[in-house]
């Protein structure tokens, strides 16, 4: 590393294949990289030569290159390192095996479809950067596949709690992701999956329903395929989650990051059509803490009420307790004894319970469903978006809301979330 005058710019010159990872965090610290020569990516995505590229807290990346490239860095150095071993061939491949996929259901009129690749792991593997860098390099090919996230402890495509899919059709901003145009999200209301393994499943079941239909009358995403994201929790009860929706998908490839037990795991579990990969993880996924993720939820629903690098508006106001249809997900569990002939306790995990608005909704998310009534399918309706509760009223029996569209809030359910955000604005 040749270093210039200034001591916070450092020119950088990356060899072929090798990668400049770094991380970013104290509040106080940005790091601004700029491609000066050759020709470079963040997770898939090039970047623009002479275009600075802002990072702040919690930023943890890598800019990799194939052909070799410099640099300039401005920020402090000490969290940054050249990696020359990097899996990137590895997923280079796998992109290559997908598009070759992809052009035989182009060509081959036998085939109906491109293919639905799922990437699972444990915790901290890089299955998010994975699944970022094969969804760039199909829009980099003129592709235009759907990307769903089912992690719901990030919830990237919306909040943390919610199930989620978007058109991908550009590749990701670095800085701040894929767009989140029109996206489809399913309300689920808690971040790990063993509050609720049966509304989870069904929403799951919902979501592949919905995107094959939808696959159906775009021939192009048809042709690209999916590529779904899952959470880390891949034991027992995680793990059937993780063949459930596998099985309710369809799914022809699972990507395992880094866990040779899985891997045996699944080759064992599902059908021959479908081909199970091993692939490592990256030495550069940073490990999060507990305190790193539960500030990342934090930052999430802040940035879907305020925005990111472009800042949005919301509108805060007051609604009458009155004028609010609020409900929740599951009925508190009851033995089997005390259930109607013919039910079982875990029914009731998927049965809707009216909430009465008042001082336990403070801070909590409330998603605005479709439905209108109850004597819809609540639970597997989409949802229009989040608001957040940030002050209730006893006196006045009134609410104050955080929302993304100004009053008045659409005549529809609200579901509660066990999310909660306190809103510092
Ligand atoms: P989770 O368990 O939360 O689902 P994950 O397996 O999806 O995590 P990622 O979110 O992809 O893991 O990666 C974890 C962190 O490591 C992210 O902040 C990501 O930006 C960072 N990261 C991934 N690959 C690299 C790399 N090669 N160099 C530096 N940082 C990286």
């Amino acid at each position: 590393m040749a270093e210039e005058k200034d001591p916070e710019v450092h020119e950088i010159v990356l060899e072929p294949d090798a990668e400049l990872r770094f991380e970013v965090e104290s509040k106080l610290d940005t790091i601004t990289l700029e491609l000066k020569v050759g020709l470079a990516e963040i997770f898939g995505t090039e970047l623009v030569k002479g275009k600075p590229y802002t990072f702040t807290t919690g930023a943890k990346l890598a800019v990799f290159t194939w052909q070799g490239c410099t640099l300039e860095l401005r920020g402090k150095r000490n969290l940054c390192y050249i990696a020359k071993e990097t899996p990137m061939m590895f997923y280079l491949n796998c992109h290559a095996c997908l598009e070759q996929l992809r052009m035989k259901a182009e060509t081959e009129s036998e085939v109906k479809r491109g293919p639905i690749t799922m990437v699972v792991g444990p915790t901290d593997v890089g299955k998010s950067t994975v699944s970022r860098i094969l969804l760039n390099y199909a829009v980099r090919m003129g592709r235009a596949p759907v990307y769903v996230d089912l992690d719901i402890g990030q919830g990237q495509i919306s909040i943390p709690g919610a199930i989620g899919a978007i058109l991908v059709e550009r590749p990701a901003d670095v800085e701040e992701g894929f767009p989140h145009n029109a996206p489809l999200v399913y309300h689920y209301g808690h971040t790990s999956m063993d509050k609720n393994h049966q509304t989870f499943n069904l929403l799951v079941n919902k979501m592949a329903e919905v995107v094959h239909e939808r696959l159906q009358t775009n021939r192009k995403s048809n042709i690209s395929g999916i590529i779904i994201n899952t959470c880390g929790w891949v034991k027992g009860e995680g793990y059937r989650h993780l063949t459930h929706a596998a099985q309710a998908f369809e799914v022809d490839i699972i990507l395992v990051l880094d866990q040779e037990k899985l891997y045996n795991e699944l080759v064992r579990d599902m059908p021959n059509f479908v081909k199970v990969v091993l692939l490592p993880k990256s030495g550069g996924v940073v490990e999060r803490t507990k305190k790193f993720r539960m500030n990342s939820r934090d930052a999430r629903v802040r940035e879907y009420f305020y925005g990111g690098k472009t800042p949005l508006h919301p509108h805060s106001f007051d609604v009458k307790w009155s004028d609010l249809r609020v409900y929740k997900i599951g009925a508190p569990p009851l033995p089997d004894s005390c259930m109607p002939l013919g039910m079982k306790a875990e029914d009731n995990m998927t049965k809707l319970v009216a909430v009465q608005p008042g001082p336990n909704l403070l801070h909590h998310i409330l998603a605005v469903s479709f439905a209108s009534s109850t004597d819809d399918d609540v639970i597997t309706t989409n949802i229009a978006g989040y608001i957040c509760v940030t002050n209730v009223d006893v006196e006045n029996q009134t609410l104050t809301v955080l929302s993304p569209q100004p009053r008045p809030l659409p005549d529809t359910l609200l579901i509660l979330s066990d999310v909660q955000f306190m809103d510092s604005h």
